[in-house]
């Protein structure tokens, strides 16, 4: 939550996250003190994540009164608190479209500013409630970058029948099906749950001591629930991202690399509402 203070001279070269310098954040008048809220460095810092950009460019970060007010910057600006930063992201060399950019942010759930600027420029802040705009045409409280960029959004994947059928996994088979081989089946078979006891790709034999048939695997349905997961757990809400969950699970943004490794998962990977996720100590 914090907005601390640097010096240029004395601080220049203090990493505030893994790619981000406090130098970076200065004032573009040269002033030797910068105010960054640090929470800022950490955002851009997953911004960079997500879009898998090789660098992030904070081409205005603090400003002064004087500077804000000679680049026309607006009264009360971010920026003079030290919660923002205009910037253009690239990927191999390329500018990433600001539309691009604007779309990840909103994936990520941020609930700060995110400002259009340009087609290659985008405002970022952490003044800690949604502000979406688009300042090349002055329209305030967007809310969604998609639907007013005209973009679609992602769908989450089709839903699997929840989780992999493997040996031991206790089945169902579906209404109708036949057996692998295509002979017909006695229809009680189709209400009752049996036990895989092999399995060679889609061929699965159930209860070898019993009915030992075999079927196709997309013919069955996984019966009984999933085991839980051992140790806390989160089950991810509408807008949530990595960091957000970080933020407020972990206790420290920060640590989001650590909580999407935990679950085999990369930060650039999309979360769905209804995920669970399980949370390091
Ligand atoms: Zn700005």
């Amino acid at each position: 939550m914090a907005v601390k203070e640097y010096s240029l001279k004395r601080d220049g070269e203090k990493s505030l996250a893994p790619h981000f310098k406090v130098r970076e954040f200065r004032c573009q008048d040269g002033s030797d003190r910068i105010l960054i809220n640090e929470q800022l460095p950490t955002l851009l810092e997953a911004l960079r994540e997500k879009l898998g950009s090789d660098s992030i460019v904070i081409t205005s970060g603090y400003r002064t009164e004087q500077h804000n007010a000679a680049v026309g910057g607006a009264k009360g600006s971010q920026h003079l608190k030290g919660n923002a930063a205009d910037i253009r992201c690239k990927k191999g060399g390329a500018i990433i479209p600001a539309k691009e950019v604007c779309c990840a942010l909103e994936d990520m759930g941020h609930a700060g500013g995110i400002g259009y600027i340009s087609e290659t420029a985008v405002h970022v802040d952490v003044r800690g409630y949604k502000s979406w705009f688009d300042e090349a045409k002055g329209k305030n409280g967007i809310e969604s970058f998609y639907t007013y960029f005209g973009l679609k959004k992602p769908e989450p994947p089709a839903e699997e029948s929840s989780g992999k059928i493997s040996v031991g996994s206790i089945v169902t088979v579906k209404q109708g099906a036949t057996s692998y081989e295509g002979k017909k089946i006695a229809s009680f078979v189709y209400g009752r749950e049996y036990r895989v006891d092999e399995l060679s790709g889609n061929r699965a034999v159930l209860d070898k001591a019993g009915l030992c048939t075999a079927f196709r695997t997309e013919d069955l349905t996984l019966a009984g629930e999933a085991p839980e997961p051992e140790g806390k757990t989160y089950t991810v809400k509408k807008g949530d991202s990595f960091w957000k969950i970080a933020a407020e699970q972990l206790g420290n943004g920060t640590r989001y690399k650590e909580l999407a490794a935990f679950n085999g998962m990369d930060v650039t990977d999309t979360i769905y509402a209804g995920q669970v996720l399980k949370l390091p100590e």
